[in-house]
């Protein structure tokens, strides 16, 4: 049933080669030009997608455009259908798809069956969610000097085309968490999928189409983030643009789009603080969990660990202790691993390596870990690490966590507050009210009180400050932000 569901959106070579859908037709490219997919695990070859030409991505905007009035228009119940026949079908071929996240991002079954599960659940509330999204009416007799009579009639209304950009790390959730609100609530999309999950996010895109998306309204565009992305990003098509991925790539791509509306989450780099009160068996828990699931590669993985010295000496055995019986490094397809495979790409494991040693030659210390083979870095903790050091300066994607010394708390918030980065930070306390307290002090998104950070439940508000993101996503916020208010406004006054 796959081959045959999925029979249009490759050539069926060995390895096969991705067409791209340019809203109307799954094509090839006139480039002729392609880029590898190679599967972190062993390293082999798994695809190939299309590096579209500039005049593709003109005509996939072109399509958008031609085709997003008609789909504003569309009863909204139509396209909520679509969107929970979508979800149907992601849930049908669950195993499929988490077999593809597995080979494409050496994520552990569990891992991929979570990111499929997660993403049929969150197309569904968001389909649900829209339907309570109404305008409202305004009376201007509020403002001083304004009589009765002027009456704006507000309503929510597409951007026009969204251009959706998706990170390896949640190729099919953090793709549908951009397509799905950006449909309902009337644009179209162009969908630049990340070259390393693409196969994922053209898979993703066929189940859209075949659940009824019409013409032109989605597309699907390949190719390198450095080939196409400055084009796409600058097109004078584009009228909102949704992004996730690093830091230093969300400012690039700001760069370069100008004036046009942005949803970007970026970079995490995230802290905990364990405090003199924290119940210390729940934080090395925490803490473990928060750095090392998905090798680390999460925007919400815990980085770094701010405490005093005696905190530390108590907290630092039981982090050790407990890696030893929650982390088990390998192949990713093996029950046996427990947390960490391989990190996307053994390049990718160099740098992590380059920074370990940078920091080392800095005065760090590796307690365990600290090697790599091929793409798998072994769960590495570091301690006498200091904020400026590249393991705590930059946003290392692994299965990395530091330990900082800290004199005293207020160090600790003057570290956290000081940092480029501002998506999470979580606190140990057993007192919620001091949890609270430190929390209002800190310059990031949000702050989790005796939990590591993560992103879910998907109705939460989410979002990063300083260049951890812009804007606020979570199921409603999403809707709110992939559209815009228009007020008419009648003018009676009495
Ligand atoms: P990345 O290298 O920045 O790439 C992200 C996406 O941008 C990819 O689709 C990439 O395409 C594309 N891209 C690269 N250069 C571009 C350009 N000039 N114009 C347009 N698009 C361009 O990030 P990644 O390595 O995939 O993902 C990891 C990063 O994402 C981490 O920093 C992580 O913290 C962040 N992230 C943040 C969140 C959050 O919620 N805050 C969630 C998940 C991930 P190619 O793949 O083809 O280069």
């Amino acid at each position: 049933m796959p081959a045959e569901f999925f029979s249009e959106i490759s050539n069926h070579a060995t390895p096969p080669t991705y067409r791209f859908f340019d809203g109307a037709g799954w094509k090839e490219s006139t480039s002729a030009a392609t880029s590898d997919v190679t599967s972190p695990i062993q390293g082999e070859i798994l695809g190939r997608l299309q590096v579209v030409t500039h005049q593709e991505i003109d005509q996939a905007l072109a399509n958008a455009q031609k085709a997003q009035p008609q789909w504003e228009s569309t009863p909204l119940h139509q396209r909520v259908k679509i969107m929970h026949l979508s979800a149907d079908w992601i849930r049908h071929f669950r195993g499929y798809l988490a077999s593809l996240l597995i080979k494409e991002i050496g994520k552990t079954d569990l891992e991929a069956q979570g990111e499929i599960d997660r993403t049929a659940d969150l197309i569904d509330y968001f389909a649900d969610e829209v339907q309570s999204i109404r305008g409202e009416t305004l009376d201007s007799d509020n403002f001083p000097g304004f009589d009765k009579g002027r009456l704006a009639m507000i309503e929510r209304v597409a951007y026009g085309v969204v251009v959706a950009i998706a990170p390896f790390n949640y190729p099919v959730n953090l793709a549908a968490s951009k397509i799905v609100p950006a449909l309902l609530m009337g644009n179209s999309v162009v969908f630049k999928p990340p070259t390393q999950g693409g196969i994922s996010g053209v898979h993703l895109t066929r189940l859209f189409e075949k659940a009824g998306v019409p013409q032109g309204v989605l597309s699907c565009i390949t190719g390198g983030g450095g080939d196409i992305g400055d084009y796409l990003v600058g097109h004078s098509g584009v009228d909102m643009l949704a992004f996730t991925g690093g830091s230093d790539t969300g400012v690039h791509i700001a760069k370069q789009a100008g004036m046009v509306p942005m949803l970007f989450e970026c970079g995490g780099n995230n802290p905990a603080v364990v405090l003199p009160d924290a119940d210390l068996a729940l934080a090395a828990r925490e803490i473990v969990r928060g750095a090392f699931s998905y090798s680390g590669q999460r925007c919400t993985a815990i980085k770094y660990v701010l405490t005093t010295e005696s905190i530390l000496n108590q907290l630092l055995p039981q982090v050790l202790n407990n890696i030893k019986e929650m982390v088990r490094m390998g192949d990713p397809r093996s029950p046996e691993t427990k947390l960490v495979g391989p990190v996307i790409s053994p390049s990718a494991a160099e740098k992590i390596l380059q920074a370990i040693s940078e920091s080392v030659g800095l005065g760090a210390k590796i307690e365990i870990g600290g090697k790599r083979k091929d793409a798998l870095v072994e769960p590495t903790v570091l301690t006498h690490v200091k904020s400026q050091m590249p393991v705590v300066a930059h946003e290392i994607f692994g299965p990395l966590v530091s330990f900082i010394q800290v004199a005293s708390f207020d160090e600790a918030s003057e570290i956290i507050n000081s940092s480029n980065y501002g998506l999470q930070a979580s606190i140990f306390t057993r007192d919620e009210g001091t949890g609270i307290n430190f929390a209002k002090n800190l310059k990031v998104g949000s702050v989790q009180i005796n939990g590591s950070p993560q992103r879910g439940p998907d109705h939460f508000p989410f979002l990063g400050v300083k260049h951890s993101g812009v804007g606020v996503q979570g199921v409603r916020y999403s809707l709110e932000a992939m559209s815009r208010l228009k007020p008419v406004v009648l003018n009676k006054p009495q």
